[in-house]
This record gives C-alpha cells, structure tokens and sequence, in this order.
C-alpha cells in the first residue's frame, strides 16, 4: 500500500474498485431531472453566503436530500443522447476521486518532486496509440478542458504559423496582431468553437469563411477557390476541417489532397477530430478510413469527456511540433520565463519533458491526465473498440429504425438508411410539431434539437460506454419514445 494514501480513503476506493461499477445517484436510465424537482430543490439553495457554516456532514447531506434531486442523474447514463455526451468509466471516475485527494497541480515539471508530468506524457502517448497515430509525428501534446480550449490553441498555433510565413521578421505572439498580415480561417462545417476560438486569438468570428460544399463543387475545388483568392490579398490561411461534424458525424474527406493544397499555399490545417478521431478505434475498416488522413494535420484536436468516457472536463490536442505551442503558450524568447518556474533539465534515470505550463493556457490546472490513465489502462485497446463498435452499431440500428418509418425522415443516411457513425440526424414528417421538446418531455430518452437546411430536426448522438449493455433495452426505450410521440 502507498504510505502516502489514507488507509481509510484507500480502502473505500479499492471496495469500490472491486464492484467495477460507477456512482451514480439515481437511476441512469432517467436522463434528467424535471422541473417540479428542480424547482425543489431551488427553493432550498440559501439565498445568501451563511455567516457561520453549516460544517462538513450538514452540508453534504442536507446537498443529498435537497439538491441533487435537481442534477441530471442520467446524463452520464446510458438514455441521455444529447450533445456528445460520453459517460465515466468506472476506474475514470475513480482515477478522479484520486486526483482530487492528492490534489496535484501539474504545470511544472518537477521530476525529483512528483511523478506527474512522466505520467501525463505516458498517458498521451497511449491516447496517440489507441488513435493509431504515429506517436513521433506529433511532438505536441496537451491536455485541455475540452475541444473547444483545443480549437483555441489549435488557431493560436496557425495563425503564429502563417504570419511567420508571410513575415519571418514578424512574431506575433511577442507583438500581437496589429502590424501583422490578416488571417482567415477556411472552414468545413465549423462547429461554434470554431468561431469561438476565432474570437480569442484574434482572428475575428468574420473572418471565418465557410466553404461551401454545395452545388457542383467539390470542398476541394471550392477550397482551392477561396485560398487562390485569399492569397492574392496576402491573407494567412488556416484550414479547419471537421471529423465528425456534430450534426452528423460526417468527415470532411479528401484530406491528402487538402494537405496539397496547403503545402501549396502555405496554411496550416487543423483538424477539429473532437468525437470523430474515435472512427479509429472501430474494428471496421471502413469505419476507420472515415478517419484516414488525421495524420497530415498539422493540429488535432479530440475530445476527453466524449468518447473517450472521461469525466468532465478534458481535451486532448496535438501538433506537430512542441514548438509550435511553445511560440504562443511558452516563455518570451525575448524576456525569457519567470525565474520561479524553471524547471528541471537534467533528470538524472528519468527522461525530461517540458513543463505543460509552456504548452497550454493554464498555468495551474488538475491533474486530468489521471482520469485518463486509469481508463486507458482499465480498458486496453479492446476495450475501448468494444465501447466504440457497440455505439456505432447502436446509432446504425435506430437510423435503419427511423428509416423505415412513415411517420419520419432520416437526414444522415445513406439510400439502407446507414448513418455515417455514432450521430442520428432526423425529423418528425408532422408539421408544427416540436419533436425535440415532445420526445425529451417524456422523459426516457434525451435528444438535442438542431436546424439542418434551414429547418428543426433533432439529433441522437451515441458515447455512452454503458448504451446498450443490457441487450435490448436501451434500444426499445428509443423505439418506444419515437413510437409514442408520433401516436
Ligand atoms: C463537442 C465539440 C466541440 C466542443 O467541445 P467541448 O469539449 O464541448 O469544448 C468542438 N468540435 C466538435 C466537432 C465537437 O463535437
């Protein structure tokens, strides 16, 4: 046993170890609370700060009784498809009551001090293999809240790239964007942190051109189109591409090419892989070559607490080269780092790597990596393919469902009604009916609504390590929900 470890709180965790079961408060197959419970339990949050605490014990359990009600028990559990949710691994959920009881902070790496920063890069080499990606390809590595903080960095390190590029003279991280050539970002289907991301670095959510994929062109002519045209004003160009985009889950394809054309025009691709890099891990050749090309990236971004199963918060992102996040996130080159946050060259029996404070936004942040390790390690390779195959062959026997079905249309299959990969993207051939609000009232499933070609539609996406474990059940509480609000 580790002396370091409560004899108490390391017997609590290894009895629940031993279940190989997570907590879970209520009954997951109830995706969310509802309104009386929570309306309940607001009336008993204190209005104001208590001039003497309650205590430990008190609050805890007067929480229990009176809030939790009001918490979505099941968005974690196996019925709740909304968003790209993903659940918690047992020994994730575990891995993160440990990471809060030693309460580490990561950032500086401190070999002779702590064992975290070696663990952290162990866990993201493992998160490169699992992703079947040559992990000397991609030097850059770091853990983040989510795929939006990685689509952050991920234009962060382009937009440093492509105005190097037009003016080697030029650092813009030192000397910031005015001054510096104008940069676009060329996307394909963006998700919103797309645009978000934009913002933050200063690009601007304008210059964020979508390209048209409709018509008779091609994504490739068009985007060719637009980088001849953007090039001609001198414009840096970053282009963004989805895999997984999160109405669908389609990819945007042809990336050799794409990477051509970057060459060409000297713009860094970013693939924003959030849920979609997960393809990779499918036992089926052609769902894996959905996902083929992820290595001509030059920044990937992925997802933690999507499919990978971990609990929030946690991104995964990767570049090419270390540097390429240490230009923007690490010391100036002019001034050099605090003195106070050198860190350790010469380890000795134990190899060296940078601090993750010079590789991302935090300079103090939790161990997430921890979380990581113990899932990747708990659910080896098969384990995860297990996970990932079931979701997609779950997602693929409700899209054939809808297919079949008068009373709806399904948006994202093909003419056997064969959905891309973990997405349904649908809508009730009722008008006037508001299908999201109709089938998520009856509380047996959770869906997400969205707009597709103008019009609602809703989307069931499916992450959840436990959908579909218990045979058919999972599977007829959505037949029965779609039964019931078209009746
Ligand atoms: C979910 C998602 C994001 C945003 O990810 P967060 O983890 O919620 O920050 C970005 N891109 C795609 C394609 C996504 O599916």
């Amino acid at each position: 046993m580790d002396p370091a470890m409560p004899t108490s709180a390391f017997n609590v965790i290894l009895n629940l170890a031993r279940s190989d079961q997570s907590l879970s408060l209520s009954d997951p197959t109830t995706p969310t609370s509802n309104p009386v419970s929570i309306k309940k339990a607001y009336d008993s949050v204190p209005k104001e700060l208590p001039q003497k605490g309650l205590g430990t014990e008190k609050t805890i359990s007067w929480l229990l009784e009176n809030i939790a009600q009001g918490f979505a028990a099941g968005q974690s559990g196996p019925r709740y498809f909304g968003f790209v949710t993903g659940g918690v691994l047992p020994a994730a959920q575990l891995g993160d009551f440990i990471t809060t009881i030693y309460d580490q902070n990561v950032q500086v790496h401190l070999p002779e001090h702590s064992l975290s920063t070696l663990l952290e890069a162990r866990t993201l080499e493992m998160v490169l293999d699992l992703l079947w990606i040559d992990r000397n390809a991609f030097k850059g590595r770091v853990i983040t809240t989510g795929a939006t903080a990685s689509n952050i960095l991920g234009l962060a390190c382009g937009r440093d790239y492509v105005i190097k590029r037009l003016r080697p003279d030029y650092d813009v991280s030192e000397d910031g964007l005015i001054g510096a050539p104008p940069v676009k970002v060329l996307a394909e289907r963006p998700h919103l942190s797309i645009l978000k991301a934009a913002a933050v670095v200063g690009i601007g959510r304008s210059n964020v051109e979508s390209i048209n994929t409709g018509g008779k062109y091609t994504f490739v002519e068009a985007l060719e189109e637009a980088m001849i045209r953007n090039s001609q004003g001198g414009t840096g160009m970053i282009v963004s591409v989805s895999f997984g985009e999160v109405n669908t889950g389609e990819f945007t394809p042809n990336l050799k090419k794409i990477r051509e054309l970057c060459d060409i025009y000297g713009a860094w691709l970013h693939i924003d892989a959030a849920f979609g890099a997960f393809a990779r891990v499918s036992s089926s050749p052609a769902t894996r070559g959905l996902a083929d090309g992820i290595e001509l990236g030059d920044s990937i971004t992925s997802d933690g607490h999507k499919w990978l199963n971990l609990p929030y918060d946690c991104g995964l992102f990767f570049s090419q080269n270390e540097s390429d996040l240490v230009s923007v996130f690490g010391p100036s080159p002019r001034t050099g780092g605090a003195a106070y946050l050198k860190t350790h060259t010469d380890d000795g029996d134990l190899p060296s790597v940078t601090s993750p404070l010079y590789l991302g936004i935090e300079n103090s942040r939790r161990f997430r990596a921890l979380p990581m390790f113990c899932a990747l390690v708990a659910m080896g390779r098969e384990g995860y393919t297990e996970v990932v195959d079931r979701n997609i062959g779950f997602a693929k026997r409700i899209g054939k469902w809808i297919c079949g079905q008068e009373s709806y249309e399904l948006l994202n299959g093909n003419e056997e009604g064969e959905v891309p990969l973990n997405v349904v993207l649908f809508r009730g051939r009722k008008e006037g009916m508001d299908l999201e609000k109709a089938i998520n009232e009856r509380g047996k499933i959770y869906v997400t609504g969205t707009k597709w070609e103008g019009r609602s539609a809703v989307r069931l996406a499916v992450s959840n390590w436990k959908t579909g474990l218990d045979g058919n059940e999972d599977f007829e509480a959505v037949i029965n929900a779609l039964e019931s609000v078209v009746m």
